[in-house]
């Protein structure tokens, strides 16, 4: 997979080759572009930002300078279109669904606002020969679309083949059966007066099996009630329904 982030500030984007995402790189399961949206600047103070119409506190990034990064970018001149991701409180939530998706996708390009985000008409105009999604990682504001942009391609890179250890941990992660995870524990069997749970020393795999099932309904029942109302007709059997 490609992955290009745009950005006016690049060094924040710098996690991208550390641990995990970084191995990605070195093994060759990503190729990864960071692109300083200044380069696309053609004044003597290399602006990207302009004061918005209609008034109104803060500034809104210059469609111009958007425009000639995403033509330069996003045309390789390999007739490849890549999925534009525009992070924004105003968009779509980002969810586990999302990264599964966009993990089958060959390129993925980030494009980072800032201020009070990117003049629309960017958005519309790329979406003429791209496909765009506008999303959000969460109902709160941060300051910029970097840190977004982190979260979302470490969610989808670690779905990539070969990029986990072990590959069967993703499918026991919290949303991959639309419930959130139970708890975990290893060594020492008792530790600070609390002993590991009787049944996860018992060996009885069943009985394993049954108590994460209870553990992590139970937990998503109490944390994330809405999860459970979302699962698909049918998804709890009746020794679910007891818990
Ligand atoms: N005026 C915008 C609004 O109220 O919807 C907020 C702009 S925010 C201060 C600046 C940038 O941070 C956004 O363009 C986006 O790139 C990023 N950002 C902030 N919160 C985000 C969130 N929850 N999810 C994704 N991106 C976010």
């Amino acid at each position: 997979m490609r992955i290009d982030v745009i950005t006016i500030f690049p060094d924040y984007l710098n996690p991208l080759r550390e641990a995990l995402l970084g191995k990605a790189i070195q093994r060759e399961r990503i190729a990864v572009g960071v692109h300083d949206l200044r380069n696309w600047t053609h004044d003597v103070h290399r602006a990207v930002d302009d004061s918005p119409y209609g008034g109104g506190p803060g500034m809104v990034m210059k469609p111009d300078v958007w425009g000639e990064a995403l033509d330069e970018i996003c045309g390789d001149g390999t007739g490849q279109v890549p999925r534009l991701v525009v992070p924004t409180p105003a968009g779509r939530p980002f969810t586990q669904r999302t990264a599964v998706r966009w993990s089958q996708e060959p390129w993925l390009v980030f494009a980072c606002g800032r201020y009070e985000g990117i003049d629309q008409r960017v958005i519309t105009d790329a979406a003429r020969r791209m496909p765009v999604e506008e999303v959000s990682i969460g109902d709160y504001v941060l300051v910029g679309g970097e840190v977004a942009a982190l979260t979302m391609i470490e969610a989808v890179v670690r779905l990539l083949p070969g990029v986990l250890g072990n590959p069967a941990s993703a499918e026991q992660d919290s949303f991959s059966d639309g419930l959130l995870e139970g708890p975990c524990y290893t060594r020492p069997e008792v530790w600070r007066d609390q002993p590991v749970p009787e049944v996860l020393r018992s060996g009885n795999h069943a009985a394993i099996a049954r108590w994460r099932r209870d553990q992590s309904l139970e937990r998503t029942w109490r944390r994330r009630p809405e999860l459970i109302e979302a699962l698909p007709e049918g998804t709890l059997d009746a020794r679910d329904r007891e818990v």
